[in-house]
């Protein structure tokens, strides 16, 4: 197999298990890591010896398991904040995932600032679930939801974002990084012209922090998102940044065990500091502690050499796919991150990937809950090729070769 650069790929196979089965009679070849990425053995380690050696429910026993919990968590916490380049453990609050965090600004940040008569902006581009909760916060609002569009090539259209500004948004909130296209938008830029008009940022990092180096203090975010599972981390987990001072003035969401200062019938309830005020219950001790050691290892890693490698593959899967006659590609920008999107001229998408499954290569089919994009291109959805670590360019070869083989059947 090969290297891309200094990146031994051989070296982060032997880590993921998983790689070692096979699917349909063929070695997997795992193109669907924008859903959900492969977890390496060190991951899988932290999971199960916090789990084997150290459970306890955290932050409220004296006893030593739950210290160790708690130091365990704790400490994952930090590992997080570092990677991310938070100022503070306060400003990284554990979440469900991209969509939990999305939903808990809307809910407090969103509900106390957005009203009657206000706007925010959306962009075309958006996961569902970047446009849902601030449709039905809306709804229930009265604000409008302004929307930037595309260009042909999938980068977003800077005169009318320029133009949306102008009307004064409270909000302006956007992905990093597409899950269907793989445009890398210019956070930096536009949070810098966002805050000149006055809007406070939410970036919806899911697609970003599993490829690329992301500061949230040199981007100059308010709220950044992301989740465990596409990170190298387990599933029901993600992270919420928030500025500080945000966090502070923003009300609680989940009210119950742990968000609490005191709570009394009659003097009423108060509030615990951050970043516990908006973790309600217990967490997801083994979750936390895993994207911890995910995050590490991806720093062991190194985050660079990673997006080299992912690049490499993306540009390859560019120019073997290309061979394929009718091949049309969706997501051609200038700055893209480990995704390739097509159609193949009278075939259809589902088709394309069944044929593929049976080859063992795994590829997601559909609207990758982006329908408001499928809709504005007048497509059903595409078949989505998503690298991470662990493909190899040899895997990419696979892939056209497949999806060659597959369209001769299908035609
Ligand atoms: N945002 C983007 C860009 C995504 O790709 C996804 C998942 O595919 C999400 C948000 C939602 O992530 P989760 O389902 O982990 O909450």
């Amino acid at each position: 197999m090969t290297s891309t650069g200094h990146f031994s790929v051989d070296a982060i196979r032997a880590q993921f298990p998983i790689l070692s089965r096979e699917v349909n009679g063929h070695p997997l070849a795992y193109f669907d890591s924008a859903a959900s990425a492969h977890k390496p053995q060190a991951v899988i380690d932290a999971q199960a010896r916090y789990l084997a050696e150290k459970h306890s429910n955290i932050h409220r026993g004296v006893h030593s398991l739950a210290q160790e919990a708690t130091e365990a968590y704790e400490g994952a916490r930090e590992i997080i904040r570092g990677h991310i380049g938070a100022a503070s453990t306060q400003e990284v609050l554990f979440v469900g995932g991209a969509t939990d965090g999305i939903n808990l600004v809307a809910q407090t940040w969103g509900r106390q600032h957005l009203q009657q008569g206000d706007c925010m902006v959306l962009t075309r581009m958006e996961h569902h679930s970047n446009i849902v909760p601030w449709q039905m916060l809306a709804e229930e609002k009265g604000f409008r939801i302004l929307v930037v569009e595309l260009n042909a090539d999938g980068t977003l259209d800077e005169d009318m974002f320029q133009a949306h500004l102008l009307q004064g948004p409270k909000l302006v909130a956007f992905m990093h990084v597409s899950n269907a296209l793989g445009t890398v938008n210019d956070v930096k830029h536009w949070t810098a012209k966002s805050h000149e008009a006055g809007a406070k940022v939410l970036v919806d990092g899911a697609q970003a922090v599993p490829h690329l180096q992301v500061n949230v203090q040199d981007l100059g975010v308010d709220f950044y998102v992301f989740s465990g599972h596409k990170t190298y981390g387990p599933t029901g987990i993600g992270v919420l940044y928030g500025r500080q001072s945000l966090l502070e003035d923003m009300p609680p969401w989940r009210g119950g065990g742990e968000m609490i200062g005191s709570v009394s019938f009659e003097q009423g309830t108060t509030y615990n500091e951050l970043p516990y005020k908006f973790e309600a219950g217990t967490p997801h001790i083994s979750g936390g502690i895993a994207l911890g050691a995910a995050l590490q290892w991806m720093g062991q890693v190194g985050v660079s050499a990673l997006t080299a490698h992912e690049h490499a593959l993306t540009q390859h899967a560019h120019a073997r796919l290309a061979e394929v006659q009718g091949m049309r590609f969706y997501g051609t920008a200038p700055c893209k991150a480990g995704v390739v999107s097509f159609l193949v001229d009278g075939v259809h998408p589902y088709d394309l990937g069944t044929l593929l499954d049976q080859l063992g290569i795994a590829v997601r089919t559909g609207h990758h809950c982006a329908e408001p994009l499928m809709d504005k291109w007048n497509i059903p959805g595409t078949v989505r090729a998503s690298f991470g670590a662990y493909n190899t360019l040899q895997e990419v070869d696979r892939l056209a070769d497949g999806v060659a083989r597959a369209v001769t059947m299908l035609r």
